[in-house]
C-alpha cells in the first residue's frame, strides 16, 4: 500500500523508479540476486500486453508453440557470433539427478539453436515454408547489473521464429514484425518509439540485419523495446535447416526471430509516470476505472453503495475494466494516493451528494488536481467512461511525443554532441564507421540507437570525424 511518498523524479528518477516498482506492487526483489517476482498487479499488466501482442502475431499467420528451457551446450557452438555473443551470460546445469551430466545444459538466454535444429527435422520442401512460430515463455541471461523489468536475470517475453524460402521474404518477416511492435508500442502503450536499423555494433549475435524499436524515458536515456532480426542463412548452415526447392535443388532457409519482453513495463513506468506514482495507458491498465464509494454513516453508505454498485454494473457489461474500493478500513484520501499510485486512468467518486443530484465525480490521472476533475450525470454513464479513457489515451501518447520530440537535438558539431548526449538524444550524420561510434561511446556514453528506416534526402558530413556520410542516426545514452 502507498504510505510513503516516492522520491520526484527530478531528486532521482533511479530511485522514484525503484519504488515505484515496489509501492505499485509490479514486481519485488526475489531470493536469487538478480531476479524478479511479477506480482499479480504486473502480471494483469503483462497479460493485457500479451493479449495485444498475441493478437497481432495471429493476425499475421504466426501460431504459437513451446520449446524446452534446457539445450545442450554444443548447440552454442554451432553459430560462432552467436556463441560468443551469449557465451558471458550463459547458466550452464552441470548436474542432473544427483549425477554429473556428460553434456552440460544451458538453461535458454534465446532459443534460435534448438528451434533451428527443430526447422531441420520439419522442413523438407519448399512446401513446408514459410513457417512461422512464436513462443511465450522466459529466458536467462546472467546480468550483472540488474533493474527490476528493465534488467533482470530471468525475464519474460515472446520470440517468434520463421524460415523462409527467400532472402526477400525473410527480410519482408522482420519489417513486418517490426511494424508490429511498432503499431503495439503507439497505439496500445502510448509510447512513441522510434524504428530503424541497428548498428553493427549493437546488432543481435549472429544476425546479418537487425531492426528495433526504441523509446526516449523521461530522464531522456533510451530504452530498447523490441527487436527483429534478419540471419539470412547463418542459422540455417550452422544448424542444416534446408528444403527441396521447386526445381528439386536442395536450399538453405532464411531465417528470421523477433523479441518483446517485460522490458517494456519498464518503458511504460518511465514514459508515463510522475511523481505520484504509476500512469497506465487505458488501453493496456488492468482496472481502467476504480469505484470509490465517500461516505460518512451507514444511511449513507447504503445510498452511496446502492449507485457504486448499479455503475460499477453498467461499465462492466460495456467491457470496460473496473473494480469497486470497498475498503471500510482506510480514509477516501488513502485510496486516492493508493489508486494514483497504480496508475489507474479513471477515478470514479461517488457521494452523497453525488447521489442527490444523480451525478458522478470523474479524475483523470494523467491531469493531477481540479484540471482533471469532471461531475458528469449518472445516465449514459459508459459512454462519458469510454470517451475519456480513449482521451486520456490519446493524451498521454500526444504529451510522450511532445517530450520527445522536443529532446531530440541537431547538434551543429561534435563539441555540441557531447553537450546534447548529456540531457538528450542527438540525430546526427554519421559515416557508418565503428571507430566513430566507439569514439562518442568513450566520450559521452551515448550509443547510436538506431538509424530510421525512412532517411532525410541527402548525404551529410559525420559529426564526429567529417567525412561524407549518407545516413542519419540517433546517439543517446540508453539503459
Ligand atoms: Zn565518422
Amino acid at each position: 500500500m502507498a504510505e510513503e511518498k516516492l522520491p520526484t523524479r527530478a531528486e532521482n528518477f533511479a530511485e522514484w523508479y525503484n519504488q515505484l516498482v515496489l509501492k505499485a506492487e509490479l514486481a519485488d526483489y526475489a531470493p536469487v540476486r538478480g531476479c524478479m517476482v511479477v506480482r499479480p498487479y504486473g502480471w494483469a499488466l503483462w497479460e493485457n500486453i500479451t493479449a495485444a501482442l498475441d493478437r497481432r502475431f495471429k493476425e499475421t499467420g504466426h501460431v504459437n508453440a513451446a520449446f524446452p528451457t534446457l539445450i545442450p551446450m554444443s548447440f552454442f557452438e554451432k553459430e560462432k557470433e552467436h556463441v560468443k555473443g551469449f557465451s558471458p551470460e550463459l547458466a550452464v546445469v552441470t548436474h542432473g539427478g544427483g549425477e554429473k551430466l556428460e553434456e552440460p545444459l544451458v538453461v535458454r538466454p534465446t532459443s534460435e539453436t534448438i528451434i533451428g535444429h527443430m526447422y531441420a527435422k520439419w522442413i523438407k520442401s519448399w512446401r513446408d515454408l514459410p513457417v512461422l512460430v512464436n513462443q511465450w515463455g522466459s529466458v536467462v541471461r546472467w546480468e550483472l547489473r540488474t533493474k527490476l523489468f528493465l534488467r533482470t536475470l530471468e525475464f519474460y517475453w515472446q520470440e517468434g521464429h520463421t524460415a523462409h524460402a527467400t532472402a526477400e521474404e525473410a527480410k519482408e518477416e522482420m519489417y513486418r514484425m517490426l511494424d508490429v511492435y511498432t503499431d503495439f508500442a503507439v497505439n496500445e502503450a502510448a509510447l512513441p518509439v522510434l524504428k530503424g536499423y541497428k548498428s553493427e555494433i549493437e546488432r543481435f549475435a549472429g544476425a546479418q540485419v537487425t531492426t528495433s524499436i526504441e523509446g526516449m524515458m523521461q530522464d531522456k536515456r533510451a530504452l530498447q523495446s523490441g527487436t527483429s532480426h534478419y540471419f539470412g542463412q547463418n542459422f540455417a548452415k550452422a544448424f542444416e535447416i534446408q528444403f527441396m526447392d521447386q526445381n528439386n535443388t536442395l536450399q538453405f532457409c532464411e531465417t528470421t526471430s523477433w523479441g518483446l519482453s517485460t522490458r517494456i513495463i519498464g518503458a511504460i513506468i518511465m514514459t508515463h509516470g510522475d511523481d505520484q506514482g504509476l500512469i497506465l495507458p487505458p488501453r493496456l491498465a488492468p482496472i481502467q476505472v476504480i469505484i470509490v464509494p465517500i461516505f460518512k454513516n451507514d444511511a449513507e453508505r447504503v445510498k452511496v453503495m446502492e449507485v457504486a454498485d448499479r455503475v460499477f454494473a453498467e461499465l462492466k457489461a460495456a467491457g470496460i475494466r473496473v473494480k469497486v474500493d470497498e475498503r471500510d478500513n482506510v480514509s477516501s484520501g488513502f485510496k486516492f494516493n493508493d489508486w494514483e499510485m497504480r496508475g489507474v486512468p479513471l477515478r470514479l467518486e461517488v457521494g452523497p451528494k453525488d447521489v442527490e443530484k444523480g451525478s458522478v465525480a470523474l479524475a483523470r490521472r494523467d491531469v493531477p488536481g481540479r484540471d482533471g476533475k469532471s461531475f458528469v450525470p449518472q445516465t449514459d454513464l459508459a459512454r462519458t467512461v469510454s470517451g475519456l479513457l480513449s482521451e486520456i489515451q490519446d493524451a498521454m501518447l500526444k504529451r510522450a511525443t511532445a517530450f520527445r520530440d522536443a529532446n531530440i537535438h541537431d547538434p551543429k558539431d561534435y563539441e555540441e554532441l557531447k553537450s546534447v548526449v548529456a540531457d538528450g538524444w542527438a540525430f546526427s550524420w554519421w559515416c557508418e564507421s565503428a571507430a566513430c561510434e566507439s569514439k562518442v561511446k568513450e566520450d559521452t556514453k551515448a550509443t547510436t540507437r538506431n538509424i530510421p528506416l525512412d532517411q532525410p534526402e541527402g548525404n551529410g558530413t559525420c559529426i564526429v570525424c567529417g567525412k561524407p556520410a549518407k545516413k542519419r542516426v540517433y546517439f543517446a545514452r540508453a539503459y
